[in-house]
């Protein structure tokens, strides 16, 4: 079990480091180990949550400056809870999804269209499923809230323990989406600067599979030049040997490779020799990842239509070309195949 995970070193950010609770002889009668397992897990968020819930309902006393006068003053603090960015694998046990594929905001979708968009989670359905799904006697009624909730991608019996915990921590008023008030997300290292990052790379490496071909050697000579400088300190940093290969980069260095990537392709992409299409296709990946990216950086904040534009527009864009590109690069393999 990880104690500690963090993703940034901020001078801010803080740890706090618990013991794993104890699970009682009440609680593990009649439950195997992969559901006393979930039992604890949640424990371990829970006692991190319920340590701000008990703050939050007294609140705490915080030395401030005066905004007029030379003086500091007492205010009284509440923290609220707004979101909590988990990895996917402690996502999906602690909300108590079905599979890590998903989602605490969005109903599982059948089938493989990328571009179909999921219908947002019903709340007030999930938890009366929830209710109904959980007592200890077998009935149809039991068996059918269990089905559906699987079908919904939340598992039918684990059920995340925030919003027993989090009462008066939690924003008033209808914030956030989903089942868990939206408070359960996707973090921007992993689902983007990672996730997003793999796709555009990878895709590349399949247009350009040879690691000495004349594209990739262009490619690589582009990057060479740049003497890369640590943002804050100035100092000089290790320069890349590949563009295309991303092997031990922290995601800061991944998202540099995504801006150094543009240049290296420049405005006509003739470096990559293939067809006019393909090119427009690998430039238009990197400028909709770079919109993305850029947003993301916690510059401003952004209108709804905006955040639209940024987010779904822009990500349709993103996979639509990645598509074409991966679409004609299967073909080129299979062209290569005497069979
Ligand atoms: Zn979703």
């Amino acid at each position: 079990m990880t104690v500690l995970n963090v993703n940034g070193t901020v001078l801010r950010s803080a740890g706090l480091v618990c013991y794993v609770p104890e699970a009682t002889a009440a609680q593990m009668s009649g439950r195997d180990a992969v559901e006393v397992r979930h039992l604890l897990r949640q424990g371990c968020i829970n006692a991190i949550v319920g340590r701000i819930e008990t703050i939050a309902r007294t609140g705490f006393a915080c030395l401030l400056p005066h905004l007029e006068q030379a003086v500091t003053k007492s205010y009284c603090c509440r923290p609220f809870l707004c979101c909590m960015q988990l990895d996917s694998k402690e996502t999906y046990a602690y909300a108590g999804l079905r599979s890590e594929r998903c989602c605490p905001w969005c109903r599982l979708r059948p089938g493989r269209s990328l571009f179909r968009t999921a219908r947002e989670h019903d709340r007030a359905e999930i938890t009366s499923l929830w209710a109904v799904a959980n007592p200890p006697v077998r009935s149809a009624a039991r068996r059918a809230a269990r089905l559906r909730l699987g079908r919904h991608g939340w598992h039918p019996t684990r059920r995340c323990g925030l919003l027993d915990v989090a009462k008066s921590c939690l924003l008033p008023g209808p914030v956030g989406g989903g089942v868990l008030r939206g408070i359960i997300g996707v973090d921007v290292l992993h689902g983007l600067y990672i996730a997003w990052n793999r796709y555009l790379f990878g895709t590349l490496r399949k247009l350009l599979p040879s690691e000495t071909s004349k594209a990739r050697k262009a490619l690589d000579s582009v990057i060479a030049g740049f003497v890369l400088r640590d943002p804050e300190t100035g100092k000089r940093q290790r320069n890349l040997d590949s563009l295309l290969g991303q092997e031990g980069l922290t995601a800061e260095k991944r998202v540099m490779l995504m801006v150094l990537l543009a240049t290296a392709l420049g405005t006509s992409g003739g470096v990559l020799g293939a067809p006019r299409e393909i090119v427009e296709a690998v430039t238009q990946s990197v400028a909709s990842a770079e919109v993305v990216f850029l947003a993301c950086r916690g510059h401003r904040s952004y209108t709804e239509d905006e955040l639209s534009m940024i987010f779904k527009d822009q990500a349709m864009l993103f996979f639509g070309s990645l598509a074409k590109v991966m679409k004609y690069a299967d073909e080129q393999v299979m062209r290569m195949c005497p069979n």
